[in-house]
């Protein structure tokens, strides 16, 4: 099998040896015998509640429709309930923090 991109649930866990992880949150030692992530995905779910699904990348691939609606809603929020100037998308600064959030993401908002 090819090497693929990480899983997200890396962030978690380090390679102890060939067949045990161990959570850097609580030490645990996790089997590693079936090389996959899903014993580690159990254990950050119900050990520590963190559950994240598809990576980031895979999740901003599919930002779209109803997401980037959401996004909007949430800036349009931001601008009118702040009393920021609607220009405030077009600042570079801020557009740095956003794409920093979300690479993806485009800033023409149909107000
Ligand atoms: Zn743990």
């Amino acid at each position: 099998m090819a090497q693929r991109r990480k899983s997200w649930c890396w962030n978690y866990f380090l390679l102890e040896n060939d067949s045990k992880l161990k959570c850097k949150s609580c030490d645990f030692l996790l089997s590693y015998k079936h090389k996959n992530t899903s014993g580690m995905i159990k254990h950050l779910k119900s050990i520590h509640n963190i559950s994240v699904g598809p990576s980031t990348r895979d999740v901003n691939s599919l930002l779209q429709g109803s997401q980037k609606a959401n996004i909007d809603n949430l800036l349009l929020e931001m601008i009118y309930k702040g009393f920021h100037p609607l220009s405030i998308v077009e600042d570079k600064t801020f557009q740095h923090f956003v794409m920093a959030l979300n690479p993806n993401y485009n800033f023409s908002l149909e107000a």
